[in-house]
């Protein structure tokens, strides 16, 4: 009952702070739409791919976590799994020329602005330009009151969990926060603030009511 009671609450907040957050990403040409729920998150992302699309991805958790990659496994789309392609730049360079691109964001703020971390940069690279359309799954929990919040998210929560990951010899993964680290297991090589679109209906944002990624 008190579960249920903070559920509805949370809901209640998410979904007056998501119609801020969309405001904020029309304002910057890039479309926003909001879910309840990961189910509707889903029916959401797949109702924006068209059946035979090319679709492939970075790293993105949340994507996993909505049912979304087994959906495109599953159904008729041409999913590119970069973990299936040997050769590495062959799977970079199919990732930029993709109908879609699925990612998250390791933070975002109100007014709609996207921050992304990255080691290897293929994954900001792609956001940035090359996939023909790219969709953000993001949980109502990375949304920052403003820029310095969404680097710090980025920073403090995304990029140390990260690492651990990917069981990384770097000072966060001790200390749980970013130590400002310089050496060749950083995660932290290239930020991607997404603060305008040029090319209109290339970037959506789902948002959803629930704690996604990290
Ligand atoms: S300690 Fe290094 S890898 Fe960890 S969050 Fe900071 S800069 Fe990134």
């Amino acid at each position: 009952m008190v579960n249920e009671t903070i559920r509805k609450l949370e809901l209640m907040r998410n979904q007056k702070l998501a119609r801020k957050v969309i405001k904020g990403l029309e304002s910057r040409n890039m479309t926003g739409y909001y879910a309840d729920s990961a189910e509707e998150a889903l029916q959401q992302a797949l109702d924006l791919i068209p059946a035979g699309s090319s679709v492939t991805m970075g790293g993105c958790m949340s994507a996993h976590q909505i049912g979304l990659v087994q959906a495109l496994k599953d159904g008729d789309y041409n999913f590119i799994d970069r973990d299936e392609i040997e050769d590495k730049r062959a799977a970079m360079l199919a990732a930029y020329d993709a109908d879609f691109y699925l990612a998250s964001v390791n933070g975002m703020t109100e007014d709609g602005q996207l921050v992304n971390i990255d080691g290897n940069a293929n994954r900001v690279s792609a956001i940035a330009q090359g996939p023909k359309q790219v969709i953000f799954i993001v949980g109502m929990n990375k949304v920052c009151d403003d820029l310095d919040g969404a680097m710090k998210r980025a920073r403090n929560v995304a990029a140390p969990i990260n690492a651990q990951r990917f069981d990384l010899q770097t000072p966060c993964v001790k200390t749980g926060s970013c130590m400002d680290c310089k050496i060749p297991d950083t995660v932290c090589c290239q930020f991607l603030i997404t603060r305008y679109s040029k090319h209109p209906g290339r970037i959506h944002v789902i948002l959803v009511g629930e704690s996604l990624g990290f």
